[in-house]
């Protein structure tokens, strides 16, 4: 791996930057402060800047001077996540419960390092849309700036997202065409029953003890009912019911997920689970309301894209640093939304260290910085 080397030699300022932005963290939405300096930055860099979609998404917009060619946007969240940092890092979160657990302070910053550089350079055909997102981690930002017409304002040929990989080793990068990440869905479960003195449970319907039934039988919508070949998941992962010792509640709600990859297998099981609670409850003697709520649709990498993407990576990380064999993730990704309008890839970009993404020692890795910037600067030079 070689660094550009204007790149490396701005490295220290994106270390900066990147620290700035991780001492203050903003929730989806809320990214004000973040979109600013990102605003900012690229009109220092002389790109043309356009605030405001989906709230505070920020597209930089720059044409460069070998002539004609493709309109590519480079895609970046900017959120952080709704939790408390434990990690004891000098700029570590100021703000109390928000945390930028997801390294998109990281994706933020390796996207200003490229446009910096090819802001300099102008070494490319066509024209480079840099897309900074609000809200990837479950609010659908990408979807946002869609809906505020990101797509029909800024034409894209292509789209390429990239999100650092702790359980890579800094210096790799994995790859594939086909689904990468799962859809990722909502289940809410409310279940009736009818209260009573817990001395005289035949007074009542238990919701409790319909509700470990119903958890039960949704094991089997999996491990009985989907292809094995087929990854699915569903979990349910929130119990409430219930306040004292010496009562049946009348209620008890269930929370949980559901992630799939092909659509059937998605529209299979937002019935069967739907069929099972109430089936269940219903040979129980209780109701069972479902709410079934689609997020994400799953990430699916387009082969050309993924090719060029995949080319530029083995160019830059050298070849055997970029493997096609991780298997894809159960994680959502908000950027599916883009590559359901536009053909693109989403690559992940290895990082090491000893906390996952999400855990609350997390921190990205700033030698990644100079690393992520120059694969962007690659990926637009190179051929196509
Ligand atoms: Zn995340
Ligand atoms: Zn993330």
């Amino acid at each position: 791996m070689k660094l550009r080397p204007d790149i490396e030699a701005f490295a220290q300022e994106l270390t900066d930057w990147r620290r700035d932005i991780h001492r203050h963290p903003e929730l989806g939405y809320k990214e004000t402060r973040t979109s600013g300096l990102v605003a900012e930055r690229l009109e220092a860099f002389g790109i043309e800047v356009h605030r405001g979609l989906g709230g505070t998404g920020v597209v930089g917009v720059l044409h460069g001077s070998l002539g004609d060619g493709p309109s590519v946007g480079l895609r970046a969240d900017m959120d952080a996540l709704p939790m408390d940092e434990a990690g004891v890092a000098e700029h570590r979160s100021t703000v109390d419960g928000v945390f930028h657990g997801c390294g998109h302070d990281g994706h933020t910053t390796m996207l200003l390092g490229a446009a910096r550089s090819l802001a300099a350079s102008r070494a490319f055909k066509g024209t480079v849309n840099f897309i900074f997102q609000p809200a990837e981690e479950g609010l659908a930002g990408a979807r946002a700036m869609m809906e505020d017409g990101l797509f029909d304002r800024f034409p894209c040929d292509e789209v390429y997202g990239m999100h650092n990989w702790p359980q890579l080793e800094l210096g790799t990068a994995s790859i594939r065409p086909g689904p990468v990440m799962a859809a990722s869905d909502r289940i809410e479960i409310e279940v009736k029953g009818r209260g009573a003195h817990a001395a005289m449970p035949h007074r009542g319907v238990d919701p409790i003890a319909v509700s470990a039934h119903i958890i039960t039988a949704l094991q089997t919508l999996v491990s009985r009912g989907t292809d094995p070949q087929d990854a699915a998941v569903v979990s349910i992962t929130a119990v409430n019911a219930g306040s004292t010792f010496n009562v049946i509640p009348h209620t008890a709600r269930l929370l949980g997920t559901c992630r799939t990859f092909r659509p059937g297998t998605r529209d299979r099981l937002e019935a069967e689970i739907e069929r099972v609670a109430v089936g269940v409850a219903a040979a129980l003697g209780a109701t069972a309301e479902v709410t079934y709520t689609r997020g994400y649709p799953p990430t699916v990498n387009h082969p050309g894209p993924t090719g060029r993407f995949a080319q530029a990576a083995t160019a830059f990380l050298g070849a055997g640093a970029v493997s096609d064999d991780a298997d894809p993730s159960m994680g959502g990704e908000d950027f599916a939304f883009m590559l359901e309008e536009v053909p693109g890839s989403y690559l992940w970009l290895g990082q090491g260290g000893d906390f996952d993404l999400h855990h609350p020692q997390y921190d990205f890795n700033d030698v990644l910085l100079p690393v992520g910037a120059s694969l962007w600067v690659e990926l637009v030079e190179g051929p196509r």
